[in-house]
C-alpha cells in the first residue's frame, strides 16, 4: 500500500470515482450487492422516470427507508479521509456514482454527481426548486407524494432516473477530470453502469494511471496499475499515514 501512497503523494492531478460501495459502512444499502436494493425493490419501477410519472407513491413510500432518512446518515472513515486528501490538495475532484449527499456532509467541497442528488427537487410542471429538507417531512407525512406548492404538479428529486438524460454539464466535467487526471482512483464501484464504467478509461488513454479498489473484480481490472479489494484496510492505512 506504500505504493497506493506515493502515488498519491506524487500525482498532480489526483480523481477519486466512488460508487455505492463505499457507503454501505454508513448503513446505506448498495444497489446491486446481496441485500442491495434492487432485491428488495422491483428495480424496473423504483427509478424509473415512467413508471415514476404513473404511479410516484411506489418510488416515494420505499424512498423513505434509502432517501427519505439521509439526514440520519453519517459519513464514514472513507468520506472523511477523501475529504482530508481534498484539503491537502492530494485530490483535485470526487466523481460519484453515489446519491446519499455523504461527500459533501464530509467536506468534500469538488464533488461531480453524475447520477445526481436528492438535495433539490423539481416540480416537473413548471420547474419550481424544493430543497431536501422541505420534502422529506413530506414523504413521512400522510401526503407522501410531494406537490408544487405553486402549480400543483408532480415534484422529482433531481436523480436521474432510468429513461432520463444525464446532466450534460455534470457529464463534460466528469470527462473532463477524468481526462485531467494523471491518477485516477475508484473506490467502491463495480464499474458495470455507464458513464462511469468509461471514465476510468479515459484516465488510460491520456497516460494516466488506474488504482481500483473494491471487493468484486470489475470489467476494468485489467487496465488497473494497483488492485486491492478491501476499501477500510487501505483507508484505514491512509488515515494512519496521512494525519
Ligand atoms: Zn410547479
Amino acid at each position: 500500500m506504500h505504493q497506493l501512497l506515493s502515488l498519491l503523494l506524487h500525482s498532480s492531478h489526483c480523481v477519486f470515482l466512488s460508487g455505492a460501495g463505499i457507503s454501505t459502512l454508513s448503513g446505506i444499502p448498495d444497489f446491486r450487492g446481496s441485500k442491495g436494493i434492487y432485491k428488495q425493490f422491483d428495480a424496473d419501477k423504483i427509478f424509473d422516470i415512467h413508471y415514476f410519472r404513473k404511479d410516484p407513491a411506489y418510488f416515494y413510500t420505499h424512498g423513505r427507508e434509502f432517501i427519505y432518512n439521509l439526514e440520519e446518515k453519517e459519513p464514514n472513515i472513507i468520506h472523511k479521509m477523501l475529504a482530508k486528501l481534498e484539503d491537502e490538495g492530494m485530490v483535485k475532484s470526487m466523481i460519484t456514482q453515489n446519491i446519499d449527499m455523504l461527500h459533501q456532509k464530509a467536506g468534500s467541497r469538488r464533488v461531480i454527481e453524475i447520477h445526481g442528488s436528492p438535495a433539490q427537487h423539481t416540480c416537473l410542471h413548471c420547474g419550481k426548486k424544493f430543497p431536501y429538507e422541505l420534502i422529506s417531512p413530506i414523504v413521512h407525512g400522510p401526503q407522501v407524494v410531494p406537490k408544487c406548492d405553486g402549480c400543483g404538479g408532480l415534484v422529482k428529486p433531481d436523480i436521474i432516473f432510468f429513461g432520463e438524460m444525464l446532466d450534460q454539464d455534470t457529464l463534460s466535467q466528469a470527462i473532463s477530470e477524468s481526462s485531467k487526471a494523471d491518477l485516477m482512483v475508484v473506490v467502491g464501484s463495480s464499474l458495470v453502469v455507464h458513464p462511469a464504467a468509461s471514465l476510468p478509461l479515459n484516465t488510460v488513454k491520456h497516460g494516466g494511471r488506474l488504482i481500483i479498489v473494491n471487493n468484486m473484480p470489475t470489467p476494468l481490472d485489467e487496465y488497473a496499475y494497483l488492485r486491492y479489494p478491501d476499501l477500510e484496510e487501505v483507508f484505514r492505512y491512509l488515515e494512519k499515514e496521512i494525519r
